[in-house]
């Protein structure tokens, strides 16, 4: 059952006066357990929805529509399937011990419905008879599996959980179920990089399309998690591992015509080497695990250049994180270039968790409103889209408007790609 939070205006339920509040229970008779059901249950062209009502009356709607047009119905958010595992470099054990936080990010997620709809990273140690009938039987595919090692030893001691070393039997079920998978490494220098990993990559591969890319991404430390016998990469660990994914990228072109593994932008850049074009990384969307983030938004940028208006005497500055900031100065020139405005970049480092997250989507708003204090007199500020949730709050819970307030007269604006606000600014 899930109960409808929101109801698009204009759209069918709006139409019909489905009030907030109601209960869903069934369509077509099949149950209604959450929001991915009511996702694949309302695909029909003819519905029969039962409902039922905050004092308990049953209601039943007969409802005739083209086959891809969706309901209008947000329902509540469903309870996340929380993680059974004990990662010591867990990201969210890495979270600052304050109730200022965002409260999601508190949440250790382990939820294949996320996987599907979100891509979000799992490692199917959760997962109970029930879960892998319903991935089956509604074809969740593609899935993203946190797969980390092969080597069942090597899982177990980075998961903590005795589940998490039978991940190459899991994958090989979820194969043969039709489930696609898109992998992914998080190395850890000295327990599973080197043979590790390319072990890793060897039995990943083995598995030929069931496995469609395998990302490595460098352990992510705060100063919160960085006591927990994890340590980052060092810069020739970074090279040494850029080799071993060159030599399975090798194979792959080869063999496939595509580079199938995928190191991440940070590996580059801790190795002090330069991100590689966009065609690195094929056409895989891997960017919200910052994987071809940078190379997508250089590119984006250079593309959209010529969309931009001339902008002659207006100043605008662009916050990002560490990582991004040699990118994004390169790019702030182009555009000054092609529009005559100043576009300066205020590279910001992260207060909240440490210099190890370098990353602009995890800038606390403080973090922002320190950075474009000496800008209060420019005219435009761009904003990572990516630090703000669907309410317009930063990680620690300051919200769009507040950091407005705070800038004055200075016109803070959300950006995915700089040129987004910058070809409608008025
Ligand atoms: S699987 Fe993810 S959420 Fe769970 S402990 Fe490990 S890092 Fe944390």
């Amino acid at each position: 059952m899930i109960r409808i939070a929101h109801i698009e205006p204009g759209s069918i339920a709006d139409d019909l006066g489905l009030p907030v509040g109601l209960a869903i229970l069934s369509i077509n008779g099949q149950p209604v357990r959450d929001g991915l059901d009511l996702l694949f249950r309302q695909a029909d062209e003819e519905l029969v929805v039962e409902t039922e009502t905050a004092a308990g009356e049953r209601l039943v709607y007969e409802i005739e529509k083209p086959p891809d047009e969706p309901l209008g119905i947000v329902p509540e958010p469903d309870k996340i399937r929380r993680c059974t595992n004990a990662c010591p470099f867990c990201f969210v054990k890495g979270n600052p011990k304050l109730d200022k936080l965002r409260a999601g990010l508190y949440v250790k997620d382990d939820d294949y419905r996320l996987s599907f709809l979100f891509g979000h990273y799992v490692t199917l140690t959760n997962l109970r008879p029930d879960d892998w009938e319903r991935i089956f039987s509604q074809r969740l595919s593609p899935l993203y599996v946190s797969v980390h090692a092969t080597d069942p030893e090597v899982r177990l001691a980075m998961l903590k959980n005795p589940r998490s070393a039978g991940i190459e039997r899991d994958l090989d079920r979820l194969a043969r179920g039709g489930i696609v998978v898109h992998a992914q490494v998080v190395l850890c220098p000295g327990v599973n990089d080197g043979r590790v990993l390319t072990r890793t990559i060897d039995d990943l591969y083995a598995r030929g399309e069931a496995i469609r890319s395998l990302s490595v991404v460098p352990v992510g430390l705060t100063s919160y998690n960085a006591d927990r016998g994890v340590r980052a990469l060092t810069a020739e660990e970074c090279r040494v591992t850029l080799a071993d994914i060159d030599r399975a990228r090798a194979r792959a072109l080869e063999e496939r015509g595509t580079g199938w593994c995928y190191a991440a932008d940070e590996i580059f850049l801790q190795a002090g080497l330069e991100l590689p074009g966009r065609e690195y990384f094929d056409d895989q969307d891997l960017e919200s695990n910052g994987v071809g983030a940078i190379s997508s938004l250089v590119e984006r940028v250079r593309t959209g250049l010529s969309r931009l208006p001339d902008l002659g005497g207006t100043r605008v500055v662009a916050v990002t994180g560490t990582s991004m900031g040699p990118s994004l100065e390169r790019l702030a020139r182009d555009i000054a270039r092609r529009t005559g405005a100043t576009v300066d970049t205020a590279i910001t480092p992260n207060t909240l968790y440490g210099p190890g997250v370098t990353t602009a989507g995890l800038l606390s708003g403080e973090d922002h409103a320190r950075a474009l204090e000496p800008y209060r007199h420019f005219d435009v500020a761009l904003v990572s889209a990516h630090a703000l949730d669907d309410r317009e709050r930063f990680i620690d819970d300051v919200t769009l408007e507040d950091l407005r307030r705070r800038c004055g007269g200075l016109r803070v604006e959300p950006s995915y790609d700089l040129i987004d606000v910058l070809s409608a600014i008025r």
